[in-house]
């Protein structure tokens, strides 16, 4: 089996969460299997080696997997969170989801001009989450080299959302 097979048999579907209607996509089995995990994480890792200088990872699961790969790249890793929890300076940005609205923080010094930066997270859904978080990290003055993520749910054009920017998904549903 594919890396992506393995990745369609390790995730569960919760219908009805986290409101009525939507089918939310649990990647907490994979966390649980050291050699799945590890996979995705070496996976990723080949493909961005000498490409990036620092990991953004988004609250709360783009933390699990970018700790993880800026670990195995031997690079920085910066939290992208949600609002209200980062302590210093931040740049801001608010943006649609597929159930609600919300804002995205990062550091103003989190990174710096110039800088490439790997953006991590686990589902590529509507797209806004990760336009923000493209936005915040262009706000410092540093620029997206990729996005890296384990599930893209294709229907939802999420892609469409993130023109110009190099994104890779282990698995597209
Ligand atoms: P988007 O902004 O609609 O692309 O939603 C992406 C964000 O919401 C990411 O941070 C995902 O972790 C989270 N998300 C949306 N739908 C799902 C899902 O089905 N499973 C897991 N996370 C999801």
């Amino acid at each position: 089996p594919t890396l992506a097979d393995d990745v369609l048999a390790g995730m569960r579907d919760i219908p009805d969460f986290p409101i009525n209607g939507v089918v939310f996509k649990d990647f907490t089995p994979i966390l649980l299997d050291p050699s799945l995990r590890g996979r995705i994480v070496s996976d990723t890792v080949a493909r961005q080696r000498g490409r990036v200088d620092v990991v953004a990872g988004i609250e709360a699961r783009g933390f699990i997997l970018g700790a993880m790969i800026a670990h195995e790249l031997g690079v920085g890793f910066v939290p992208v969170r949600k609002e209200g929890k980062l302590p210093s300076a931040v740049h801001k940005m608010s943006y649609a989801l597929e159930y609600g609205t919300a804002t995205l923080e990062i550091h103003q010094d989190a990174v710096s001009n110039g800088e490439r930066v790997l953006v991590v997270d686990d589902v590529l859904a509507t797209g806004g989450t990760l336009a923000a978080t493209c936005d915040l990290i262009e706000q410092c003055g540093a620029s997206v080299a990729a996005i890296e993520l384990v599930l893209e749910i294709g229907m939802l054009g999420g892609r469409d959302k993130l023109g110009g920017y190099d994104v890779h998904s282990i698995l597209t549903v």
